[in-house]
């Protein structure tokens, strides 16, 4: 935060909220949303502060609850856990895995709050598991008078809670179903486009845990299946996986920002020429896990390796990802194959050219879950926010507008280049949502000033800042600092 302002982890978000709070404590908490109550002023809670869009946006109260992370009990036979809602991903893996529990899917990242994460309805790509909100026992929350409240498993409005955008309550803890520790094995296959649109449904459903990667250049898929192991040693293909990315200094990783931004560069200028090229640098960069075998998460958190320096302003990576109907998954990649080879043709090319297609079944209960009462794709694209982004913007609009076309939903915590609203009418749980969050929070204090309005006026680093990317060469960034969990 400088100047009174403050900037999300990806960067393109900056705002100044009339005040920013850190309470070290609940008491602190509650008195915080007394105080702001009274005074009619509006509340935001922040987590990691990685989302892309105004969703933690305010010029209200801003509540940074770093400071509530600890540990407050962890149940090994019951695999049950409940911990502070500001504590990371990653320092949660840990203390679970500790005990001898891992999350049963995650994401590609770590440093999220566990609480912001289920608040935009994080996911990972798993038919079995579904998506952190999924796994959630039960919550404890400031409410909106500064009233400490449960909501255990039985509570009709824990459902509320769960994909709650921050818009009903403080959450100050949250308790875990986790599942013994387990260990996973990574097989990879790469198929022509339309057999693997064909048939990754399928797959998705018979394995526990598949993900995809659709290359337009190459017109060529690569299949990501994660099967359970009895190993219990990482193998060579993991080490190796590790020490390509760990292995080399800062100065080398600087270094091959500035490689990965020229040859964006130079793809832009010339795309005809060099799209298979391109292509196939995109294939080495993220399809080199065949074989690899190691703890789940660290399977799961590979990308932690493979995108260290993703929000590093040279290469600003905006990620447009919708949930859609499960079923309709397959008519919309071959629309968007044939939007995207049409783009081509008119000499519009996707300058960090990769779909990335994951799973979750249906939410058991949650209101406006991105996978709420629907089987759920997740189809996300790639763009390099400083690389003639401009020219990136028409196609980014146009495969937004064919998600919406096939019932997508934006993700909560992702990028859109769309103020179009069209995608509210594929929420069911909409107006039931709305009607919790009045009856919740009557005086509207987690309300948001933009209320679900997070996607309008979005940044669009149409004349990346030059000099800011220069100095940035030099610059030590969050993510540089590769965890090993
Ligand atoms: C590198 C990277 C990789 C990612 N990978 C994935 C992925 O694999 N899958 C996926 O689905 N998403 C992914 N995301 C998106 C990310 O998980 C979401 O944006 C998530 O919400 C970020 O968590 P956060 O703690 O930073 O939340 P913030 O961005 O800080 O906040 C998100 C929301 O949570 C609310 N909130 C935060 N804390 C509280 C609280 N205590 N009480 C009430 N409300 C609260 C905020 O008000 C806001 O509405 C990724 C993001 C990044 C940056």
């Amino acid at each position: 935060m400088t100047d009174g302002f403050v900037e999300n982890a990806w960067r393109n978000i900056r705002f100044r909220p009339a005040e920013v709070v850190r309470p070290q404590s609940v008491e602190e908490l509650q008195a915080v949303v007394r105080a702001a109550a009274a005074a009619g002023r509006k509340v935001r809670l922040v987590g990691g502060g990685h989302s892309m869009n105004h969703v933690y946006r305010t010029d209200g109260v801003l509540i940074d609850i770093a400071a509530l992370n600890g540990v407050v009990a962890i149940d090994p036979a019951a695999g049950v856990a409940t911990i502070e809602a500001g504590r990371t991903i990653g320092d949660s893996i840990e203390a679970f895995a500790a005990a001898g529990l891992h999350f049963p899917t995650l994401g590609s990242w770590y440093t999220q709050s566990l609480a912001g994460a289920i608040a935009t309805s994080t996911h990972g790509s798993s038919m079995t598991h579904g998506s952190l909100s999924d796994i959630v026992l039960g919550v404890e929350a400031v409410m909106a008078d500064g009233s400490l409240r449960t909501f255990g498993a039985d509570d009709p409005d824990l459902p509320v809670l769960r994909s709650h955008l921050g818009q009903i309550a403080a959450l100050t803890k949250i308790t875990l179903q986790l599942t013994p520790e387990f260990w996973l094995r990574c097989d990879t296959e790469t198929l022509p486009a339309p057999a693997a649109f064909k048939n990754i449904v399928k797959r998705a459903r018979a394995h526990e845990y598949v993900n995809m990667l659709f290359l337009p250049d190459l017109d060529d898929a690569y299949v990501r299946m994660l099967e359970r192991t009895d190993a219990r040693e990482r193998n060579a293909a993991a080490v190796a996986q590790e020490e390509k990315f760990t292995k080399p200094s800062t100065l080398r990783h600087r270094i091959e920002d500035v490689v990965v931004f020229t040859l964006a560069h130079l793809y832009q200028l010339a795309p005809r020429l060099l799209s298979k090229w391109y292509g196939r640098k995109v294939r080495a960069a993220f399809f080199d896990d065949q074989g690899v075998v190691d703890k789940s998460y660290r399977v799961f958190l590979y990308d932690q390796y493979r995108e260290p320096t993703e929000n590093h302003r040279l290469r600003t990576i905006m990620n447009v990802e919708y949930a859609i109907d499960i079923d309709r998954l397959e008519d919309l990649l071959a629309a968007l194959r044939s939007l995207l080879s049409e783009q081509r043709k008119q000499g519009r090319y996707i300058n960090y050219p990769r779909v990335h297609v994951r799973f979750a079944p249906k939410a058991p209960d949650t209101l406006i879950a991105l996978n709420a009462d629907r089987d759920t794709a997740y189809v996300g694209i790639y763009v390099l926010g400083s690389v003639r982004h401009k020219k990136q913007i028409p196609i980014a609009e146009e495969v937004e507008r064919l998600f919406i076309a096939h019932g997508g939903r934006p993700h909560w915590g992702k990028y859109s280049y769309l103020d179009d609203e069209a995608y509210r009418a594929t929420y069911a749980g909409l107006s039931a949502f709305a009607a919790a969050r009045a009856r919740l929070d009557p005086t509207g204090v987690f309300g948001g000033d933009r209320g679900m309005d997070m996607f309008r006026d979005l940044p669009r680093f149409e004349r990346p800042p030059r000099r800011q990317m220069l100095r940035s060469v030099f610059e030590k960034d969050e993510y540089q600092d590769i965890r090993l969990l």
